[in-house]
């Protein structure tokens, strides 16, 4: 090898981003488990029979393998497939409805862009085992919760329903075939255009008559009741896609009654998503700070889980796209920025005084504060206090002879310079709330 690397499309991320992401996943676990959600975690690897079959025109992008003993294995390329197969391999153990959380890589062959990686991090959240509408604006409501504790500004999460769709392809005359380069092409409004749709769905054999009735329902905005309102008019001729705008409703009551802000949710008969096996409510999380793409999606898939289980099992879910937060916040200045998980810094003067500061960052580890020591009591008090101010730690403590005789601790605040001498047992609270 003659340069040294790593894979385009996979990242490596150093202390500062991990930091970020760090946070990032703190805050989600935490709002999923005030949900009540369990944590689960699969392997990375899964029998490539296990991913195939599932992802329709996706399926091209599965990274798949054959091993030392000539099995044919499949890095997973979502975490909802691998919770199928779990569902179904333990079913005499879970009870439904399972509300779990799982959190790790997945892999897609995809070109790599920004935002976009072949090595990306996901947070999945489901309610496995049940079809009400409460789970589906469940999860809508813990999304809403998370994407606000990260501090995200002006997100809103675009809600459709997969038989809002089917019911626009049939009333524009199109059979269940062509339905699904309708979709895929209605997908990427946001991208080309209305005129870039009605350009796809013309080549798509659709009529132009046809592609303008389409374009005209897609198009339909508002406040999400009176969206409802005027599909339900025009797809009154297509009973599926009328009890898919009743299921819309009765999500839109629960996400009201959760006390989600009506701003943070909007219909828009315009998403479809990508993924083949949705076939209920579909979602996708937008901020206007990332024109990019989804910070988020996910659905209900009542189907899938029944593909391993041999039953039905109603299903709903979301996968956070970590590497969209972290991409995002990073930009927009939001989260941690620190490189160090440390706060505080204890410089050493010399040997043999090294035992002192020892046990001072002893005493302030115990009490929770996290402390780097110098290794290097041989260096000069300003090359320590460089390390320190490197490192971005807020406090660096000297522990000098005067100071040790006089039972004090020189405590330095390297955000504004201001230093001063404090009583060694005074000095967790002269640093304050961050200890
Ligand atoms: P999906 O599994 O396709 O429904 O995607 C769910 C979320 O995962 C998306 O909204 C993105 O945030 C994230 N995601 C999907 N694909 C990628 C990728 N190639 N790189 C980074 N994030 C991705």
């Amino acid at each position: 090898m003659s340069k040294v690397q790593n894979i385009k499309g996979m990242r490596d991320h150093l202390p500062q981003a991990m930091l970020l992401r760090q946070h990032i996943l703190a805050v989600v676990t935490r709002v999923a488990e005030r949900f009540g959600f369990e944590p689960l975690q699969t392997p990375v690897l899964e029998y490539a029979e296990v991913l195939e079959g599932k992802l329709g025109d996706e399926e091209k992008l599965i990274y798949r393998f054959e091993d030392q003993g000539g099995r044919r294995l499949a890095l997973r390329y979502d975490q909802t497939v691998p919770l199928a197969r779990v569902v179904a391999q333990y079913s005499g153990t879970l009870t439904l409805p399972w509300r779990r959380y799982a959190y790790g890589p997945s892999y897609r062959g995809e070109r790599p862009a920004r935002g976009r990686y072949r090595e990306f991090y996901q947070f999945d959240a489901d309610i496995i085992g049940s079809s009400s509408p409460l789970a589906d604006a469940e999860i809508v409501a813990l999304l809403s919760e998370a994407l606000a504790e990260l501090g995200f500004p002006g997100f809103t999460t675009l809600l459709n329903h997969r038989q809002v769709l089917g019911g626009i392809a049939r009333v524009s005359g199109l059979d269940e075939q062509a339905a699904g380069g309708v979709y895929r092409a209605i997908d990427k409004f946001d991208k080309i255009g209305a005129a870039g749709v009605r350009e796809e769905l013309l080549r798509l054999g659709v009529s132009p008559a046809a592609a303008d009735q389409i374009l005209l329902l897609v198009q339909i905005e508002g406040e999400p009741a009176a969206v409802l309102a005027e599909l339900a008019g025009r797809l009154a001729g297509d009973a599926r896609a009328t009890a898919a705008l009743e299921n819309l409703r009765a999500i839109l009551v629960g996400l009201a009654a959760m006390g989600v802000p009506a701003e943070r949710y909007r219909v828009a008969p315009r998403l479809a998503r990508g993924l083949a096996y949705y076939t209920g409510m579909v979602f996708e999380s937008i901020t206007p700070h990332w024109p990019e793409g989804s910070l988020l999606g996910g659905g209900r898939y009542d189907e899938l889980i029944g593909q391993f289980a041999g039953r039905p099992i109603p299903t709903v879910g979301l996968a956070f796209g970590i590497d969209r937060l972290h991409d995002v916040m990073e930009e927009l200045g939001l989260g941690p920025r620190a490189s160090s998980p440390a706060t505080a810094y204890v410089t050493i003067f010399g040997a043999e005084l090294a035992g002192a500061s020892l046990s001072l960052a002893r005493e302030l580890r115990a009490a929770g504060v996290n402390t780097l020591v110098s290794l290097d009591p041989g260096a000069g008090l300003g090359k320590q206090l460089k390390e320190a101010d490197r490192k971005g730690v807020h406090y660096a403590l000297v522990l000098g002879p005067d100071e040790l005789a006089r039972g004090e601790v020189v405590l330095k605040d390297l955000r504004n310079g201001e230093q001063r001498s404090v009583p060694r047992e005074a000095v967790l609270a002269a640093m304050g709330a961050e200890g």
